[in-house]
């Protein structure tokens, strides 16, 4: 844990009131909805209610400080001088609230984001264990029938089997969009019966001891289109290509361009209208970024998704997401499920 502040503090130019749940987690190992951090040269300060204390005190390498409730309002009260705080996690009340004691604020952006996006060997293996469990779950689901069965219950089954697999929780609400839903990247599972000869989407990811996974398949329920089995083949050579490419020291623009000039190449390029991939770690959407407008540069130890995806309104949609672990020579892939186009009941 020591090693993760002294990184931090070599980044910091005044202590850095860190406010971010996951940001106190992954700094400390302390999980609460009310909790705060001070982080100066010397010291670690914990500050969280009585709800917490037994709990904070717990807390290896930090000085516990117990508030009230209100926490901010007794920050506001307790400190001096500038403090830096995380203006991702800090909403106009709170500054006001921090402001109104006197402090002398600094906002400061994605400190403990950037420490984050470079994985220690540990938060590798907590995800991997993640990707197993989805991975096995995924592999039963395959054995049961899709048609006919409504994608709510066939996200809720293979939630159900995450949990079977060791899953602690899932990681997003589980997609599954069959038919002309799956044309929307980010469908919710609805009451539309899976029919014969279609695509499904399915996305999903769980979370092992807080460290998450993120996987997308697409299967198909009998015969399809050639314009769906086209958009198929054109989507995984895209995701295989960038699987191929990326690696340390390209931009998250470079990555992305990969994927996106394959399936432009293919005539369908207006039809891929997200990001190649992110990261992802304590939360499912982390830094970095690949995408056409990411400012992130990929580093060794990044783990993110590579998930290019084509969707024609109307008929059907494809994604094929895979999680990897950033090298030097390029990534390691994670996930173990197959990619070839799969034919289910
Ligand atoms: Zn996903
Ligand atoms: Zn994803």
């Amino acid at each position: 844990m020591s090693d993760r502040v002294d990184r931090l503090r070599r980044l910091l130019e005044e202590p850095l009131l860190v406010t971010g749940p996951h940001n106190v987690r992954w700094l400390t190992g302390f999980q609460s909805s009310n909790a705060a951090l001070l982080v100066d040269d010397e010291h670690v300060q914990l500050y969280a209610d009585f709800r917490y204390a037994e709990a904070a005190k717990q807390v290896e390498g930090v000085e516990f400080v117990e508030t009230k409730r209100a926490l901010l309002s007794d920050l506001a009260d307790r400190l001096q001088g500038t403090v830096g705080f995380e203006a991702e996690h800090v909403s106009y009340v709170q500054y006001e609230t921090l402001r109104g004691g006197g402090l002398e604020l600094v906002p400061r952006h994605g400190l403990v984001e950037t420490l984050r996006a470079v994985k220690e060997p540990g938060e590798i293996e907590l995800i991997r264990r993640a990707v197993h469990a989805a991975d096995h779950a995924f592999e039963a689901l395959l054995r049961e029938p899709f048609a006919g069965r409504s994608e709510r219950e066939v996200s809720w089954r293979l939630r159900e089997l995450m949990h079977a697999n060791g899953a602690h929780e899932v990681s997003f609400e589980t997609i599954v969009a069959s038919g002309p839903n799956g044309a929307l990247p980010h469908a919710r599972p609805t009451d539309r019966l899976i029919g014969r000869d279609e695509l499904v989407v399915i996305d999903f990811g769980c979370i092992v001891d807080g460290y998450c996974s993120d996987c997308t398949r697409t299967v198909a329920t009998g015969r399809l289109s050639d314009e769906l089995r086209h958009a198929y083949d054109v989507c995984l050579a895209a995701q295989r290509a960038a699987i191929d490419g990326v690696q340390a020291g390209m931009t998250g623009v470079e990555a992305d361009r990969i994927a996106r000039d394959a399936i432009a190449e293919a005539g369908f390029g207006e039809a891929f209208g997200h990001g190649l991939g992110h990261g992802l770690g304590l939360e499912v959407h982390e830094a970095p970024t690949l995408s056409t407008l990411s400012s992130d540069t990929l580093a060794p130890g990044n783990v993110v998704t590579i998930e290019p995806g084509i969707y024609l309104a109307g008929r059907g949609g494809v994604r094929i997401e895979d999680l990897c672990v950033v090298g030097e020579d390029g990534v390691e892939v994670l996930t173990t499920l197959g990619k070839e186009l799969l034919e289910v009941e």
